[in-house]
Parts: structure tokens; C-alpha cells; sequence
């Protein structure tokens, strides 16, 4: 962590704690999360009903924080992941427990064959052979009963297990998802580059980065609210989706940023591509389905950068956002790709008295 960015979550922090003082709210870490949230603006629909509550000079009660918190941060995964999560242990525990028994079960069992053993190597009446086979016929039964339930339980917990499975991979893709577009999150991002970098290393093919910025959203989302904001972050979320194929993966990168990676695909494939969903976004022409009220257009800028042997996935991703920023600077609407990057470095002082 850099000081600028430790400096930075101090200021979030100082800025949660102070607002939970003056609000009266328990610093709970459910709280706390909130007003932190709150205070770094990245969740833009938080603060558009936190800035109303305040304007309207209501202290935020614990209760109204409580339904705030479940309405804006707490994802029902964490939930679903710790009932699964508990539906397996209890699962484990019962397996243990018919294992256990069946166990002291098998035990007892093989005492008694030891000791019919002893039994029989003495001298046995007809009355003693008949009580011994007597017992070792209970024993077997005994045995086998404690072997059916094992069986049922088992059979029981089979059935369980593949629907806790099932449960645990749906969980699985979802926390993979961002909740709002549906496509893939940063963290599948960050993982599927990784595995993209190494596969285009092994098998040294091409990867390039699309890196897109949705322009003047900010204004977009004063204009029209939120919630059509979000609507637009959907729409563009799916025109991304809609123009990559196979092996591409795209994602949302935060905010009103996505990004694309595209393995097998070189510097030109990549601009090609950046082109098809800068034109698609740009063509749809943005209706507010509930009035039927025009909303205009959208666009976006995009920066586009190829995987080179000195990269890392942070070098990549730094030199796909050069490009973006290059592209708002030039006017936004646009693509610009590393090979209209001019990197512009300081000539070395000496460079003369060379
Ligand atoms: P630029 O062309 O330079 O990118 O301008 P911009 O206004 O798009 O950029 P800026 O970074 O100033 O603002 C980004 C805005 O994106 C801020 C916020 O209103 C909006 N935004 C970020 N995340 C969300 C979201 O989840 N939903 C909605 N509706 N808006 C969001
Ligand atoms: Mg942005
Ligand atoms: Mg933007």
C-alpha cells in the first residue's frame, strides 16, 4: 500500500467515525462499513438516499442503518455461503456419527468372534455349541442390522452431498458475478487475466486488454437518477458481452468501467473489437421504458493493449489505461490502442555532455 493510499482510507475512515459520532450510531463493523462506504462514494445509490436522509436533518437511526446496510451491502451470499456451509458440517457430523457406530459396532462383533474362538478350541457340549451359535447368530444379526443403517445413511448423505454440491458451485459462479450487470467481477477479471497471461506465455499466442470508460457519466446519472444510470451500466454491460466471443471474458471493473480480455487476439484484433462495441454503444438510443422518455445517447472510451514478454497483468492493465486516458483526452467516443501511445520520457540530463 502506498502512503497516498493509506492517507487516503485514514481520510474514510476519520470522515465513517465522525459521522457515526454525530449520527449516534453504534460503530458496529456493519455501521462502520456503511458510513465507510458512504464516505469513499463508490457506491453512488448509498449516497444518493444517505445525502437525502441528511439533507432532510433526520439523524440516521441504528435501525434505519440496519436496513440500509442489508438494502445497499450485505450481499445474501455471505448468508447462503455460511447456511450451506453449516448444512455440511451437520452432514460431516452425522456421516462421523454412523461411522462411529458402525465402528464400535464391528468391534463388538470381533470380540465376540475372538472369544467364540477361545470357546470353541475347549471341549463343548452339545448345550455349549448350540448357546455359542445361539449368541453368534445374534451378534451377526446385529451386526448386519448396524450395516444397513450405515448403508441408509450413507445412501442418505450421498444425496445430500450432491445437492449441497450443487448448491456450493451456484454459490460459487454468483460470487464470480457482479450483482448489478451480471457479467463477470472484478475478482473473475483479476483471476482470468492471470490464467489468460499464462496460457498466452505456454502457448506463446497473443492476449490484449480492452479497457472501456463510459464518457460524462456523471452527467448522465445527475440527469436521468441512478437507477437509469444503472439501467445504461447493464445495457453496456451486455453490448461488451454480446460483441466478444469464446475464450474472451468480459467484466466490470468498477464503477462505469469494464474491461475485456481477449486471448489469441493481437494489438489489431483487439482495436477491431474495441471499434464493433464503441459503434454498438453509440447506436443505441437510450428510452426510459416506464415514460417512454428519450434519454439520447451514451458513449464510451476505450484503451486497447497486447501482452508483451516484460508484462505483468498490473504493466498490462496500466498501459491498456494510459491508452483510455489518451482517448478521453483526445475527445472521448474513441479507441486508442499502445501503438498511438507516445511515450513521452525526460532526456537524461548529461544527454549533452555525452
Ligand atoms: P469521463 O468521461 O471523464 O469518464 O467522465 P465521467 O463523468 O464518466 O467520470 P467520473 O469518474 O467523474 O464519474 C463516474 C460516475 O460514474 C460517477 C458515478 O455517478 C457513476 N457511477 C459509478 N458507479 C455507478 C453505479 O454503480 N451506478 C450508477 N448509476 N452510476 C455509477
Ligand atoms: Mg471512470
Ligand atoms: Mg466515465
Amino acid at each position: 500500500m502506498s502512503d497516498q493510499e493509506f492517507t487516503r482510507a485514514l481520510g474514510y475512515a476519520n470522515a465513517a467515525f465522525d459521522l457515526l459520532k454525530r449520527s449516534g450510531i453504534p460503530p458496529y463493523p456493519q455501521f462502520y462499513e456503511l458510513l465507510y462506504t458512504y464516505a469513499t462514494g463508490v457506491n453512488p445509490s448509498l449516497n444518493t438516499r444517505l445525502n437525502s436522509i441528511f439533507r432532510g436533518g433526520e439523524k440516521p437511526s441504528s435501525e434505519l442503518a440496519e436496513t440500509l446496510f442489508n438494502e445497499f451491502l450485505k450481499s445474501d451470499m455471505t448468508e447462503r455461503m455460511s447456511s450451506v456451509s453449516e448444512r455440511m458440517h451437520a452432514r460431516i457430523e452425522a456421516v462421523h456419527d454412523a461411522i462411529d457406530t458402525a465402528m464400535s459396532t464391528a468391534s463388538s462383533y470381533s470380540g465376540s468372534l475372538q472369544s467364540a474362538t477361545g470357546d470353541l478350541e475347549g471341549d463343548l457340549s452339545d448345550e455349549d455349541m448350540k448357546a455359542l451359535a445361539a449368541r453368534l447368530l445374534s451378534e451377526t444379526r446385529r451386526m448386519q442390522k448396524t450395516n444397513l443403517e450405515l448403508e441408509k445413511r450413507l445412501e442418505a448423505s450421498r444425496d445430500d452431498i450432491s445437492l449441497l454440491q450443487r448448491d456450493l458451485d451456484d454459490v460459487r459462479r454468483e460470487s464470480m458475478l457482479d450483482p448489478l450487470t451480471k457479467i463477470a467481477n472484478r475478482k473473475s477479471f483479476d483471476e482470468g487475466l492471470a490464467d489468460a497471461l499464462v496460457e498466452a506465455r505456454d502457448t506463446n499466442t497473443p492476449v490484449s486488454l480492452i479497457m472501456a470508460d463510459i464518457d460524462h457519466f456523471k452527467t448522465f446519472n445527475d440527469t436521468y437518477g441512478h437507477q437509469t444510470g444503472d439501467q445504461v451500466l447493464r445495457l453496456v454491460a451486455m453490448t461488451l458481452k454480446s460483441n466478444i466471443k469464446g475464450k474472451d471474458l468480459a467484466a466490470r471493473y468498477g464503477g462505469e468501467e469494464f474491461v475485456a480480455v481477449l486471448p489469441y487476439t493481437d494489438l489489431h484484433g483487439a482495436v477491431i473489437v474495441a471499434e464493433n462495441v464503441r459503434k454498438a454503444i453509440q447506436a443505441k438510443e437510450l428510452l426510459k421504458r416506464s415514460t417512454n422518455e428519450k434519454l439520447g445517447r451514451i458513449t464510451a472510451s476505450f484503451g486497447v493493449a497486447s501482452f508483451n514478454p516484460n508484462d505483468n497483468a498490473v504493466s498490462l492493465i496500466e498501459r491498456a489505461d494510459r491508452c483510455l486516458y489518451a482517448a478521453k483526452h483526445a475527445g472521448r467516443n474513441r479507441v486508442v490502442s499502445e501503438s498511438e501511445l507516445v511515450d513521452i520520457v525526460e532526456a537524461p540530463k548529461d544527454a549533452s555532455a555525452a
